[in-house]
């Protein structure tokens, strides 16, 4: 099996981590191409539960190597804290299966209390931001005033560097907000107690991926969030600041020749989406609440409850087209066990306009959902491996996912554990 990058079709939350846990057992290299560490991937296998923010979902793998790419927001305080988790949790980190590229920019000390004191200007009309810091940082990295992880290994440089972007930085903190100066102790402290601390990882994992290309390694790339939070083809301005599609993943891992043969794309059974914004297949009441209940659904970062909705196959299409999908793996088909019907949105209405087209995110919140129904199943899925052994109702909804978005579906994930899942083909 050649490369591939594993990428979510939806609002994010589809379940990658678990499809890349799966997958890296074909893999050598797994890499983190792009985002922050504000959402989180969750994993099950043999050595425990975990949250993973920034870490790639392939360091639960002996032999797999690690990296975070230059596109990601290298938050070097959480990140650090991540890794002391991880490891306590019994999994062996070091600079031979963690890589952090020298090319990473750092997300900065001010970068999340800048995130914190918009939102809070904002008030009523906040985006629903995790408050990590990520668009401030993503602004700061394409006005190159954020530092590279690769400048670590040069302090005397360093430090002066940091105080002019402090000069800066503190303008805007102070005059903007009225908010407290970043100080010369401040910058010492995040230095020694996160920066140092990671600087042993840093390296060239350009020149790395190059050479694991060259040796026949085959290489994950893993991304963040989904499509439709993608910064150019999301439903704008409620995307995150980076490029979640998998055309981003050569750039963003620093392996612009880097060759993706496979696109996996992760669709959810039902529809997500965590903070503000259209959604316009969204279920409310008790129908919504059973679903968010049977589904666990409340972010792995923030523990906000998600909102859900009826499997949107306007945003799902849309969805496969931007990530260019070569095949699907459908998630938490289980959780819709014990529906008596299932709500499916096929169309949207806009004004006398019936579509199937996903129109232009200007448009999107006077979209009508247009819905209909299919028979539920009332078995536990669960322990069933093979996709013969799936009750008729639930291959339907299947195949009528499957034919609508134009992509064939190979996995079918039944659980959260890594053995829950039926390969189709
Ligand atoms: P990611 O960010 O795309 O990796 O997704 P998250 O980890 O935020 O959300 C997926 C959640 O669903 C996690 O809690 C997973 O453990 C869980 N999950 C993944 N696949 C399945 C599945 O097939 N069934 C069930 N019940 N849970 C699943």
């Amino acid at each position: 099996m050649a490369n591939c990058a594993i990428v979510g079709i939806n609002w994010g939350d589809e379940g990658k981590g678990r499809m890349v846990d799966l997958l890296t057992q074909d893999h050598d290299v797994v890499v983190r191409y792009q985002g922050g560490g504000n959402a989180g991937h969750t994993v099950i296998n043999e050595k425990g539960k975990f949250a993973l923010h920034l870490l790639p979902s392939g360091i639960f793998r002996d032999g797999v190597v690690n990296i975070l790419g230059n596109g990601v927001a290298l938050d070097p305080e959480n990140l650090w804290q991540e890794i002391c988790q991880v490891r306590g949790q019994g999994v062996r980190l070091t600079p031979e299966n963690l890589k952090i590229s020298d090319r990473a920019s750092l997300l900065l000390p001010w970068h999340r209390d800048l995130d914190e004191l918009e939102e809070r200007r904002l008030g009523d009309k906040k985006f629903g931001s995790t408050k990590q810091g990520i668009a401030p940082f993503y602004s700061d990295k394409y006005q190159k005033k954020t530092v590279l992880a690769g400048e670590l290994f040069y302090p005397a440089h360093l430090k002066a560097h940091l105080l002019d972007l402090m000069e800066w930085k503190n303008l805007t903190l102070t005059r903007v907000y009225g908010a407290e100066a970043y100080t010369e102790a401040k910058l010492d402290a995040w230095l020694e107690s996160a920066c140092e601390k990671i600087r042993p990882f840093v390296c060239d994992t350009g020149a790395f991926l190059r050479q694991a290309q060259e040796a026949g390694k085959k290489i994950l790339f893993e991304a963040q969030l989904g499509s439709l939070r993608d910064l150019d083809f999301g439903i704008h301005p409620y995307t995150t600041s980076s490029n979640t599609t998998a055309a981003y993943a050569p750039i963003g891992s620093g392996f612009p020749g880097a060759k993706i043969d496979r696109v996996l794309g992760v669709v959810k059974a039902y529809s997500t989406c965590v903070g503000e914004g259209p959604f316009v297949s969204e279920l409310f009441g008790e129908e919504g609440d059973r679903l968010r209940e049977a589904g666990g659904e409340y972010g792995a970062k923030t523990g906000r409850p998600r909102r859900v909705g009826a499997m949107d196959l306007v945003a799902t299409a849309y969805g496969v087209q931007v990530q260019a999908a070569t095949e699907l793996a459908l998630t938490k088909l289980d959780v819709l066990s014990g529906m008596e019907k299932i709500p499916v949105c096929h169309a949207y209405q806009l004004g006398d306009e019936v579509s199937t087209t996903f129109p232009f995110p200007t448009a999107l919140p006077a979209a009508r959902p247009v819905i209909d129904h299919m028979p539920g199943w009332q078995e536990d899925l669960s322990n069933i491996r093979r996709w013969e052994d799936l009750p008729q109702a639930a291959r339907d909804y299947v195949n009528r996912i499957e034919q609508a978005v134009g992509c064939p579906i190979r996995y079918i994930s039944v659980g959260p554990e890594r053995e829950r899942i039926i390969v189709k083909y």
